[in-house]
C-alpha cells in the first residue's frame, strides 16, 4: 500500500485570496476611494456570498479578484500563486481558464441559438481550425453542461425564446462550458422573481456540490445570502465577516 500523504492544516493555501486590495477611481479632479484594504481567501469548493449596499464596490471587488481589472495596491492569489501583476496576455489567458462570470442580465447574443451561445467562449479560445477539429468534444462539453443546469429541452432555443430564469441558466452554463474553477456571480438572482430566483440557486448549489465549483456570489438579498456557506459584508471598503450562514 503507498504512504499515506499527510499535509498539515496550515500548508493548505486557499484556492483564491485577496490581500490589502485598494481600488479608487478618478471623479473629475477627485479619486474616489472604493476598496480600502480588502481581504479575502477562500477555499476551493467553497461558496460565498458578499452583500453589500448599492454602491459598495462589491462588482468592482469582482472585477479585481477576476482578472478583469487591476487594484491601485494589494494583491490576487491563485493556489499560491501572485496574478494581478502578471503580464496582460498571460492574464487574459487565465481569466479565460480560471474564472466564469454570471452577471444579473444575462449578455446572451440574441442571433445564437443556447448551445451557440454557450460554445461562444470556446469559439473565442480557439482558432477557427482548431474549433472546428474538436468541435465534437466542445459541443459534447457544451451538451454536458447545458444538461447540469437543466436546460436540454432548449438546445435550439434562441434568448427571446426563454424566461429569464432560462436565460440565466444559460448564462451559467456559458460560463462553465471552458470548465473554470471560480465562478463569479454578481447578481445572479438580481433580475428574477423570488421563485426562479431560488431556482438559479438550486443550480448554483448543485455545480458547487458536484464539480467543487469555488462560487463568489454578489447579492443585496439576504435572503438569498443565507443560502451560502459563508456570507461577508462589503462595507466602508473593507470586508466584515458575518456568522456562518445556514
Ligand atoms: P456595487 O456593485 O456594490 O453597487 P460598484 O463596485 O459598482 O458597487 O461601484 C462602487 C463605486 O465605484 C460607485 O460609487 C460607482 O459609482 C463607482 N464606480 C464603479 N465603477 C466605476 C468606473 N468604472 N469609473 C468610475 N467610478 C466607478
Ligand atoms: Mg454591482
Amino acid at each position: 500500500m503507498p504512504p499515506i500523504r499527510t499535509i498539515p492544516m496550515n500548508t493548505v493555501q486557499p484556492h483564491l485570496c485577496a490581500k490589502a486590495l485598494d481600488k479608487a477611481y478618478r471623479k473629475g479632479e477627485h479619486k474616489v476611494p472604493v476598496l480600502r484594504g480588502v481581504d479575502i481567501s477562500l477555499h476551493r469548493g467553497e461558496f460565498l456570498s458578499i452583500v453589500g449596499q448599492s454602491g459598495s464596490g462589491k462588482s468592482t471587488l469582482m472585477h479585481l479578484l477576476g482578472l478583469l481589472d487591476e487594484p491601485d495596491q494589494g494583491e490576487v492569489w491563485l493556489d499560491g500563486v501572485r496574478i494581478d501583476r502578471l503580464p496582460m496576455a498571460t492574464r487574459d489567458e487565465l481569466r479565460n481558464h480560471v474564472f466564469g462570470f454570471v452577471f444579473q442580465f444575462y449578455h446572451l447574443l440574441p442571433e445564437l441559438n443556447l448551445l451557440e451561445n454557450v460554445l461562444s467562449p470556446l469559439m473565442i479560445r480557439h482558432s477557427v481550425i482548431d474549433f472546428w477539429r474538436k468541435k465534437r468534444q466542445l459541443r459534447e462539453q457544451g451538451m454536458e453542461i447545458i444538461e447540469k443546469v437543466g436546460l436540454s429541452h432548449r438546445v435550439r432555443h434562441r434568448p427571446s425564446e426563454l424566461s429569464g430564469g432560462e436565460m440565466q441558466r444559460a448564462a451559467i452554463a456559458r460560463a462553465l462550458a471552458g470548465r473554470p474553477s471560480v465562478l463569479l456571480a454578481d447578481e445572479p438572482t438580481g433580475n428574477l422573481d423570488a421563485r426562479t430566483g431560488q431556482e438559479i440557486m438550486s443550480v448554483l448549489h448543485k455545480l458547487n456540490e458536484s464539480d467543487q465549483l469555488t462560487i463568489i456570489m454578489v447579492t443585496h438579498d439576504d435572503a438569498i445570502a443565507s443560502q451560502a456557506e459563508r456570507i461577508v459584508r462589503l462595507s466602508e471598503g473593507r470586508i466584515q465577516s458575518l456568522e456562518d450562514a445556514a
